[in-house]
């Protein structure tokens, strides 16, 4: 190589008996990295999500088989135990397995489960983040995470536990004092409790707040509304899921910024 030739990047291998557990971004194709772009390309099976987007599995290569692992008619969700295990056993028959997940796999996504289940199979795994739906969808909202004026923190926080309620983990009062943005993923269930949960801890009623949904699609639809009101809002809206709520003074600036919807 003489000191002109450009760096180059070569994609690593996608081994038969692997897995690479891989986030599709939160919807639009075009936000997909290129590692997944290639795992895409050459991957024999495909383990997807409810929430990845038909378009993004549109891109695989035409012969790879779809497994769909998310809600089926209606049931719940196949059980986490289920996906590893099925996962190791697809490994084991030598094939190239991609497990792609909305957004990224290591947010809310259950991607560390699955890394531990692979490597305690001794199942060889990588890892390729993705843009998850609270960046996504703030940036297509047109609603920044930060802004030097306003905030030097955010906070993501699910809304959501495995039982379905409200997560008793999450300390709401610090997490109310401690970052100006508040994302809050898996809201819809419970937002009127989150809502009130905030400002019991000191965030104004009339605080800038906004239902972000199907965001970076077609379908996005941002409800820009005030904590008090975001639950009769959203309800109002009948917004659909998936959807976040964004709680803070930066909400505001989308009057300025809106370019996608
Ligand atoms: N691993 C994913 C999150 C999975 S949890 C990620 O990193 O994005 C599922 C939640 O993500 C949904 O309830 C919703 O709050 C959020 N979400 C995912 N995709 C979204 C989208 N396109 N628009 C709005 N919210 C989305």
């Amino acid at each position: 190589m003489s000191k002109l030739d450009p760096p180059s990047f070569d994609f690593p291998d996608f081994a038969p008996g692997s897995v690479w557990l891989v986030g599709a971004g939160p919807g639009d194709p075009g936000l997909l990295t290129l590692l997944a772009h290639h795992a895409l390309n050459h991957a024999d099976v495909i383990v997807y999500d409810a929430l990845v987007d038909r378009r993004v599995l549109a891109l695989r290569r035409s012969d790879a088989a779809l497994d769909y692992a998310g809600k089926r008619g209606g049931r719940p969700s196949a059980q986490q135990e289920d996906i590893s295990l099925r996962l190791i056993r697809l490994a084991r028959t030598d094939k190239r397995v991609l497990r792609l997940k909305g957004g990224d796999p290591f947010v809310f996504g259950r991607g560390g489960e699955e890394a531990i289940a692979l490597r305690e199979a001794g199942v060889p795994f990588r890892v390729v983040p993705g843009i998850t739906a609270a960046l996504g969808g703030l940036a297509y909202a047109g609603i920044p995470a930060t802004h030097r004026d306003l905030n030097q923190s955010f906070a993501f926080v699910s809304g959501h536990n495995t039982g379905g309620a409200l997560p008793q983990r999450v300390d709401w009062d610090a997490l109310a004092g401690a970052a100006p943005t508040i994302v809050v993923y898996m809201a819809l269930g419970h937002l009127r409790e989150v809502a009130d949960r905030l400002i019991a801890a000191g965030r104004g009623a009339d605080e800038p707040a906004a239902i972000v949904a199907k965001a970076t699609t077609a379908e996005q639809r941002v409800i820009v509304t005030t904590l008090a009101h975001a639950a009769a809002d959203a309800e109002q809206a009948a917004v659909a899921a998936p959807a976040m709520l964004v709680v803070g003074p930066a909400v505001a600036l989308r009057d300025r910024m809106r370019w996608f919807d």
